[in-house]
Formats: structure tokens, sequence, C-alpha cells
């Protein structure tokens, strides 16, 4: 793939990039192995001052970073802005929770004095999608960065400006030369990156096959990963939910960036005696949104952000049809309009045991499927390959338990959409990854856990 800038709204190659040679990618990782054996050793106080700095930078100059976002690859302007806020949250968390999470932790044993230290490992690889293009790279970075390690990013070819501003706002911030850089090259450059001894460890946030392939080569030569894959999450409506409330909630977490989003709500399972009314306003819901130019305010659905993709939920969408779908809304994909555009899509009576049902869409596509109790709800939202988030709509306590417990997901909410919070930690199962990222779990998974025992 290309490293470039098309805008997806209108088709145009706005930027090309040459990818880095092999004697510049190792230039790099000497900056990033050298500034490490100094960063390692730099205070908490000092990591935390930079943080905050970076926060500021977000914050100051959010309009600037938003629009590269939408220009990039396609999400409404609005939807940026607050994704440039949400980087700004993360960077200060960490900058005020850090020192905590990463304390001293002593525990009594035949020892004078033991405890466990975390260490920071060396360089990180991350391996990043154009999606989230700020916040997926600013979750990988703040506890990493925090916690003493330097960062390498790898980012989706088609979002290089966004790679090469990330690395900038943390260097204006104060860090290091070599504490976060920006590599412009292919996933086949990644390999070779994690066979260099010098980096420690690797995340990847995108689709199972990169992931897979990343988890291979690292395997290979020893080194932890963290892998946030895709997902399939179920959004389940049973009888006592307020159908208002899933209807409006279900659209935003539906469509959230162009519907481009792994914790998107994909599968509506819906409790028989509500399914009617649930799916009339769900369609009028969906009806009502406009799509267009993602630069404008009022946009509430922009392209997708390649061509690839659009083809992709286009051949979705029909082999959803020729498997026995209804189409309740949209369905094709626009022909009169320049750029990415699919209309928002209902699809029901999908037989479960099709193919299709286990499939992720990755666009503005929900499915819906009818159950006649919460047994046969939790059934078909754990009959995937994956297992990320969960949404669940009841006011039944003893339900609200069983959902909790019996879904096969990294996160389950309960009346209201899935969404990561600094705060909370996010990951998968089964196919959708392993390992967390953000609050302690997060600042945790690139660090050696040190055992001192002392006498
Ligand atoms: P993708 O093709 O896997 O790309 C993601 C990143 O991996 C890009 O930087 C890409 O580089 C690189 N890559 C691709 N193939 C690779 C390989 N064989 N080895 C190493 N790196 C490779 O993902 P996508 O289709 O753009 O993103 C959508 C997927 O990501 C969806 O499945 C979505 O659910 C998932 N996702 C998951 C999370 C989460 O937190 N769990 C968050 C967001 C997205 P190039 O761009 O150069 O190909």
């Amino acid at each position: 793939m290309a490293i470039a800038t098309i805008n997806p709204a209108t088709g145009e190659t706005l930027k090309t990039f040459e990818p880095l040679k092999d004697t510049e990618i190792t230039t790099k990782i000497d900056v990033a192995q050298k500034t490490f054996e100094e960063y390692r050793v730099t205070s908490l106080s000092q990591r935390s001052q930079w943080m905050e700095q970076a926060a500021k930078i977000l914050e100051t100059n959010k309009q600037e970073y938003a629009k590269l976002m939408t220009l990039e690859m396609g999400k409404p302007l609005k939807a940026a802005i607050a994704e440039v806020e949400k980087c700004a949250l993360v960077c200060r968390y960490y900058a005020e929770n850090a020192a905590k999470f990463l304390a001293d932790v002593p525990t009594q044993t035949d020892a004078s004095s033991s405890f466990v230290r975390y260490q920071p490992l060396g360089i990180i690889l991350a391996v990043m999608p154009w999606n989230f293009p700020f916040w997926q790279v600013f979750r990988f970075a703040a506890p990493a960065l925090m916690a003493g390690n330097v960062g390498l990013l790898k980012h989706a070819s088609n979002v290089p400006q966004c790679a090469l501003a990330i690395a900038e706002i943390f260097q204006k911030a104060g860090f290091p030369e070599g504490a976060f850089q920006t590599l412009l090259v292919g996933a086949d450059k990644v390999a070779s990156l994690i066979a260099d001894e010098r980096v420690k460890a690797a995340t990847l946030t995108g689709s199972e096959p990169a992931g897979a392939s990343l988890a291979a080569a690292a395997g290979k030569h020893i080194k932890k990963t963290v892998l946030e894959l895709g997902g399939s999450d179920p959004f389940i409506i049973l009888e006592t939910a307020d159908v208002d409330a899933a209807v409006s909630v279900g659209t935003t977490a539906r469509m959230l960036n162009n519907g481009q989003s792994c914790i998107a709500a994909k599968r509506f399972i819906v409790a028989e005696a509500i399914a009617d009314q649930f799916t009339k306003q769900l369609v009028e819901k969906f009806a009502s949104l406009k799509v267009g130019d993602p630069q404008l305010p009022d946009t509430d659905i922009g392209p997708l952000a390649t061509a690839s993709i659009l083809q992709e939920i286009d051949q979705q969408v029909e082999g959803a049809i020729k498997a026995g779908a209804t189409v309740l809304t949209g369905g094709k994909p626009f022909v009169d309009r320049p750029g990415n555009f699919y209309p928002p899509t209902i699809l029901s009576d999908i037989p479960v045991d099709s193919p299709v049902a286990q499939e992720e869409f990755f666009g503005p596509v929900a499915m819906v499927f009818r159950v006649p109790d919460i047994d046969a709800a939790i059934k078909l939202a754990n009959a995937t390959p994956f297992g990320l988030g969960a949404s669940a709509w009841t006011n039944n306590d003893q339900e609200k338990e069983r959902l909790v417990n019996e879904i096969e997901a990294g996160a389950v909410f309960i009346n209201g959409m899935v969404k990561s919070d600094p705060r909370l930690p996010f990951g998968g199962i089964k196919r959708s990854g392993y390992g967390r990222e953000l609050s302690i779990q997060g600042i945790h998974e690139f660090v050696n856990v040190k055992t001192v025992w002392i006498k």
C-alpha cells in the first residue's frame, strides 16, 4: 500500500511519501536505543511535565490536528476534535497517575525486604490503524513513555501526515529526540523491525491477519505483544429496556467514525416482544442521518476511509442479501458522487448460521436479529469468533447479572454504549486479541515486573 494522503471525500491524492530506506530505519533505531539509555533514568516528575505539555499542545492545536484526521481518513470534524481532546485526557491521566501505578509493591516474605519494581523494557514498536489516527497512538504512547520506554510508530499507510504530526507533538513537548519516532514504512518492514534485537516488544491494533502476522514474527524472537483486533460487538435489547434510549445510543454506537470502530455495535439482538418497535425506530433514525462532507459541522456520516473499504462493505452487504437478508434501509453505494460514501444500512433476517453473521462489518451497516429470550440473546451474542465489547439493555437486575457474567467479551456495558476511557482497561478475548490498554493494566503491559528479595 502506497504511503499517501488520499482525501476519501473526493478520491484525490494530495500527497505521497517515499518509504524510509533500510539505512534510515537503522538510524532511527540507533537513535531510539541511545535515547532509551538516558531516558529510562529520567524522573517520573520530569516525564509528567513533558506529558502534560503534550496535552497542552494537543488542546491548543486541536482544530489543526482534527482537520488533518478528517482530510486523511474522513471522520466528521466534530468527532475528530473530540478525539484530539481525548488524547489530551489520556496524556494527563498518565502524567498524574504513573507514579502511583509504577511505585514499588512491598510484600512480606522470608526476606528482610521483598517487593516488586516496575522497570521499562526499551524500544516498543507500535503498529497502528487509521480509524482513530490520534487516539490509538496516544493510548499506547502515554503509558509506554511514562513507564520509561521509547516508542517507534509504524502507522497505517493512509494517515502519514497524522503520524508525522504525532511525533512532532512529543518533540515539541520536550521529550528527548528518540523517545517517540514515526517510521514511514509499509507493513512489509514490520517483521524485520521486530527481529532487531533492540526492539523489545510490539503492539498492534488492526485486523486479525495483521495481528497474527506480527505475533508470529514476535514469537520467533520471543518478544511480548499486545493485540487489539477486530470485533463484532453485540448490542442486546431485552424486554424491559428503555427502547427510545437504546435506539438513540445504538445509532451512535453503530455510526461512530462512519461505522469504522472496532467497538461499534455491529449486531443488534432484540427481544421479540419489542423487536417491531425497536426496528421501526432504528430505521427512522438511520434514514435521518446526514451523509456528506466530513468538514461540515452538521455532517453525521462522512466517507469510508479508503476505496477498498467501500468495495468490501458493498460486497459484504451483497453477500448478506444472497444469504437471505432483508434490507430495511440503505444497502447500495451512491452512484452519483465521488468519494467513498456508503449510506446507513440495516439488514434483518440474516440466517444466524450463515458465514456473514460471523463477519465484522467495518462501515455503517447494522444487523438486526430477533430472539425469544435472554438465553437465546446470550447464545447469539457469544456465537462469533470475536470477544471485544458488548452492550446490553435491560432494567431487570437478575438479567444484568447474567449478562455481565455470561457474555464472552473484554467489556460489558449495561444500558450504555461500549467506549474506551483512560480509567478503565480496554481489550478483547478470543480472536479480538489479548492484553489490555489504558488504566493501570495498560501501563503494566510493557514493563519488567521485577521481583526483588533482599536479606
Ligand atoms: P490492518 O490492515 O490490519 O492495518 C492496521 C495496521 O497494521 C496498519 O499500520 C497496517 O499497515 C499494518 N499491517 C497490515 N498488514 C500487516 C501485516 N501483515 N503485518 C504487520 N502489519 C500489518 O487494519 P485495518 O483494516 O486498517 O483496520 C481495521 C481493523 O482494525 C478492524 O478489524 C478493526 O476492528 C480493527 N481495530 C481494532 C481496534 C481495537 O482496539 N481492538 C481498534 C481499531 C481498529 P499498512 O497500512 O501499511 O497496511
